[in-house]
């Protein structure tokens, strides 16, 4: 390790701890973290020019890195314990953009009281690319997205369709508005939701490839239909505003745009009541959308019952 690495791991990575013992002050070959109850793991891959756009900067990439990743804890309602970091950096990148990205890690980590474990950091000739290791646990079963059972109610966490959106600003399609911006470049993780849908919910899963895409891994894993009630899906004041002038086409780019990190769920009628008043006890939104059926798929219907004819794939990597 050359002397300017070091210096960048003592200054700008060492923090990113908290102080937490079991990075052992990233001095050692591995970390050594104690856990009780189940172990919750999660890894996922973000690549410049893919899940992020290069003018988005080295702040906004950890921000969305971060964010995403906490994300696939929350649906299984985790509570967080740890992460790993491993980026390769692009060779344009200068130590500021290093730090720019590092920084911007820390304060999103600090927010969710989480600590840096340990990583890895090299550099090449290639698109920014960070891969991060979410560890968590749960005390009791994990939110599984296979429970949902025929008769089940269907909820949502927030609004949906404000990243994708979010995401055109950033393109620059669409003039800028601040709460659809920071919804694509700071995504926020449900994690409290999550721990709280313990014992409550029978399926989970976080909305990461559209709201109509997930319901469809939820559906298929759970070996369920679901019906969803188009009229009853949130959206926020802007997307609201947004949606006057674009009609049912409007509504199938929300819902199949992704990147909302909203939890979409399953519970029987008695959980209902209780699951709609945590708005008050958490203070996030869930919104009842619909319910499980038997049968497979998923359909989306306006308020007259028609069925809207949306290709549920969602987001592909390839
Ligand atoms: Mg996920």
């Amino acid at each position: 390790m050359s002397h300017g690495e070091f210096a960048f791991i003592r200054d700008h990575l060492l923090p990113l701890t908290r102080g937490d013992r079991a990075a052992l002050e990233l001095s050692d070959d591995a970390a050594c973290l104690e856990l009780s109850g189940n172990s919750l793991l999660a890894s996922d891959m973000l690549v410049e020019g893919v899940h992020f756009l290069r003018s988005d900067g080295p702040a906004v990439a950890a921000q969305r890195a971060f964010g995403s990743n906490l994300s696939d804890l929350a649906a299984m309602g985790a509570i967080p314990r740890g992460f790993l970091c491993t980026v390769c950096w692009p060779t344009r990148y200068s130590t500021a953009d290093r730090e720019a990205f590092v920084d911007a890690l820390g304060v999103v980590a600090a927010a969710e009281n989480l600590a840096l474990l340990g990583g890895d950091m090299t550099r090449a000739d290639a698109p920014l690319t960070i891969s991060l290791t979410m560890i968590g646990e749960t005390t009791s079963d994990p939110l599984r997205r296979n429970g949902a059972k025929p008769g089940d109610q269907l909820f949502v966490s927030g609004t949906i369709g404000d990243a994708v959106l979010g995401l055109s600003i950033a393109k620059g399609e669409l003039d800028k508005q601040d709460f659809l911006l920071e919804r694509y470049q700071r995504p926020q993780a449900r994690i409290e939701l999550g721990q709280t849908l313990l014992n409550k919910a029978t399926a989970c899963i976080d909305i990461s490839d559209g709201l109509a895409a997930d319901a469809q891994h939820l559906a298929r894993e759970s070996g369920v239909g679901l019906e969803i009630e188009g009229a009853l899906i949130p959206w926020s004041a802007p997307v609201l505003h947004w949606l006057e002038n674009e009609g049912r086409a409007g509504v199938e780019t929300l819902i199949t745009g992704g990147d909302d990190y909203e939890l979409l769920f399953t519970a029987p009628v008695e959980h209902a009541a209780s699951i709609l008043a945590l708005k008050r006890t958490l203070g996030v939104d869930v919104t009842w959308i619909g319910q499980v059926v038997e049968g497979e798929g998923v359909r989306i219907q306006d308020e007259m019952g028609v069925p809207l004819d949306i290709e549920t794939s969602g987001f592909t990597h390839f």
